[in-house]
């Protein structure tokens, strides 16, 4: 099980194969801020934990309730996604993109991953309807998954841009 200070969304997930290249990724994030409040207009982006779902077998994780805070997360992700392409520097992986909270995954324990171990859908049955509660979207995060996690266990974060009114 994931530690709670590392819960979070990841948006998309991209290429930087070049140091240098990080400081154009920060200024690209930074980009953001102002074109995320402008889809918010002023308004808070409250996104409801409802259900839990999984990939391979690998991943468990709370689902977003299918609400109109779900489809502004779309707009927000379109939008820091095209700032970034516009960049013409990175290559941003093109799976499908579901937004995820994730619970527990078997990459965290990569011996057991190894020996073909899975997350048994019976381990969270009973979660499949469950209301995990809401969170208020405050801040984006633009985080490398090559370096080593900080010391509270959350992705190495290169820089950061709070949003909202509250
Ligand atoms: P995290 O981003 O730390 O919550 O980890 C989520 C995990 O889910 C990563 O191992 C991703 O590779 C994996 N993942 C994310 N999106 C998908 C997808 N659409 N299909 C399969 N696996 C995914």
């Amino acid at each position: 099980m994931k530690k709670k200070c590392s819960f979070h969304l990841t948006l998309f997930v991209m290429e930087i194969t070049r140091e240098e290249d990080v400081s154009v990724a920060i200024d690209a994030l930074l980009e953001c801020k102002v074109k995320i409040e402008h889809i918010l207009q002023g308004r808070d982006l409250n996104l409801q934990f409802l259900g839990v779902s999984e990939f391979n077998n690998q991943v468990v994780f709370a689902k977003i309730a299918e609400d109109s805070a779900k489809a502004k997360l779309k707009e927000i992700t379109d939008t820091v996604k095209n700032t970034f392409k516009d960049k013409e520097l990175f290559k941003i992986e093109n799976r499908s993109c579901i937004p995820h909270l994730t619970l527990m995954k078997m990459e965290s324990a990569p011996e057991l991953q190894e020996q073909g171990v899975i997350i048994y859908p019976s381990l969270y049955r009973t979660f499949k309807k469950h209301y995990f509660g809401n969170e208020t979207m405050s801040r984006l995060d633009l985080c490398s998954m090559g370096k080593a996690r900080q010391p509270d266990g959350y992705y190495h974060t290169e820089a950061s841009i709070f949003i909202g009114v509250s």
